[in-house]
């Protein structure tokens, strides 16, 4: 039994070699069957697929049977055989059965048809499930398709800090790093926190983004990604917002806005199409247990442009609604940002496409995104996603280095600590754009699945930090 070696059930499932010996290792799903054979699925997360195991009951020891429970793990050697059953083409019919663990009774994931929200009380076993198998195959899918994609178009992987101290950013949304005391903070001569012996000799945070430093790299390599853990201390509580997550930033020399959308647009269906073509079970099963929908809007995106319009176009077609009679719970004014029904309403029912909005006021963007002429707006751009509402905000940056400091002062942003951006300006500017897309949000929008809690395996929200 030991010198066999073990097949996985992704390689086993299309195998024909009836008749040979194999051995497969994995946990029970479930186990039915009569006095004199026991069916049993087994699976080891390879496919979202089990691999039926017959057992003859008078083969086997009745009291190793017994330990064969929903949660079990086994290691089964047996002959590959054509199946009589309806639903698979091969199973294995057992020789030897090992259980390597049993599973106690109180197994949280035993029960079918759990709701999502009492699997999030069990989140480390919840990756048993076959929803969860299916996410998270589809996640490490999607992190491949965007290394495939950056390196097939001539991006450099750029690593920016997890750990910074520059706030400029993300003022009253950064989780402190610090090594200090807590409950003997030194003091400075004002009474404020004194940094001067902490671990940096100054204040440091975990990063609310990576793009500033990503300007760095792009001003000098060409065209750099990130895809790193980001994190915000906003009292977001809602199923779009995670205090932790993944994101990946593309920045590129010389790409102006256009550019800019150009490459999130093909960038993005890309991703959707890599998932189609590369997690078609996975898939199959969320469109048929999670969102009937999932697959049809998946192709929609793929193949259809995204539409373009501007922030202020946006907001007349969203005061036309409301002039018609459409209510919404937040009041839609030229100058304030869009909520999440605003975006989605423009998506899902107005125009029925993703859509790219551009031209934002700058009031409500951040301080390095391009000043257009009109000295209102900035060269922005939101993509729009049905479900989801923003997945990618970007910009052209603002390459000008006196615009840009006249704009800092007026926002009174603290530079002390990042004179080193200023330098991309000082030193060579260049015109150059990118944006952020959410990892988690990208992964809502491939899987169908309605909260983001669900599609990282271990979420951190506020007053949730578990596992
Ligand atoms: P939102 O308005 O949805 O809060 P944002 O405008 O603050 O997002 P950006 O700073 O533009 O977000 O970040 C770029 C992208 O990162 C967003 O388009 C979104 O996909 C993702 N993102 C932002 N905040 C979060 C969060 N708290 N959790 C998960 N993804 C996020
Ligand atoms: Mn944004």
């Amino acid at each position: 039994m030991q010198s066999l070696k073990r097949t996985k059930i992704v390689d086993l499932i299309h195998c024909t070699e009836f008749g040979s010996t194999v051995n497969v290792k994995g946990w029970v799903r479930t186990r039915r069957g009569s006095k004199n054979v026991n069916f049993i699925a087994l699976n080891d997360g390879s496919t979202i697929k089990n691999v039926q195991i017959v057992a003859d009951v008078e083969q086997f020891d009745a009291e190793m049977l017994k330990q064969i429970t929903t949660g079990a793990c086994l290691s089964v050697v047996g002959t590959l055989v054509e199946s009589q059953g309806a639903g698979q083409a091969s199973e294995i019919q057992a020789t030897a059965i090992e259980v390597l663990g049993t599973c106690d009774a109180d197994f949280p994931m035993q029960k079918k048809g759990q709701t999502f929200e009492y699997m999030r009380t069990h989140a480390h076993m919840r990756l048993r499930t076959n929803t969860f198998g299916a996410v998270f195959r589809i996640r490490h899918n999607m992190a491949m398709a965007i290394h495939r994609y950056f390196h097939e178009h001539g991006f450099f992987y750029f690593h920016t800090p997890i750990i910074t101290a520059s706030d400029a950013e993300g003022a009253g949304q950064m989780f402190q790093v610090t090594t200090q005391d807590l409950n003997n903070l030194p003091k400075t001569e004002e009474g404020q926190v004194d940094y001067a012996n902490d671990f940096f000799g100054k204040q440091a945070s975990l990063t609310v983004s990576g793009q500033l430093e990503g300007e760095l790299g792009a001003t000098a390599l060409g065209a750099i990604y990130t895809f790193g853990p980001t994190f915000r201390a906003e009292n977001s509580n809602t199923p779009r917002h995670l205090a932790e997550f993944w994101m990946i930033e593309p920045e590129v020399a010389f790409n102006d806005i256009t550019d800019n959308m150009d490459l999130a647009e093909d960038f993005i269906k890309y991703c959707i199409r890599w998932a189609l073509e590369n997690c078609k079970d996975d898939l199959e099963f969320l469109n048929n247990m999670v969102d009937k929908t999932l697959l049809e809007r998946l192709h929609f995106v793929v193949n259809n442009n995204f539409l373009r319009l501007t922030y202020t176009e946006g907001i007349e077609v969203l005061q036309k609604a409301i002039a018609e009679g459409r209510k919404f719970e937040f009041p839609v004014t030229w100058g304030t940002d869009l909520s999440s029904e605003h975006e989605r309403f423009l998506v899902e029912e107005h125009f029925k496409c993703p859509i790219i909005l551009t031209d934002y006021p700058k009031e409500i963007k951040a301080f390095y995104m391009k000043q257009n002429e009109d000295g209102k707006t900035v060269r922005a751009m939101d993509v729009l996603f049905p479900q989801i509402g923003e997945i990618i905000g970007g910009s052209e940056r603002e390459e000008s280095y006196d615009k840009l400091v006249a704009r800092i002062e007026e926002l009174h942003i603290p530079m002390k600590d990042m004179w080193w951006y200023l330098d991309t300006r000082k030193f060579g500017t260049c015109p150059h754009s990118g944006f952020g897309l959410g990892f988690e949000r990208l992964i809502l929008f491939v899987t169908g699945m309605q909260n983001i809690r669900d599609v990282i395996p271990f979420p951190r929200t506020p007053r949730s930090a578990e596992f």
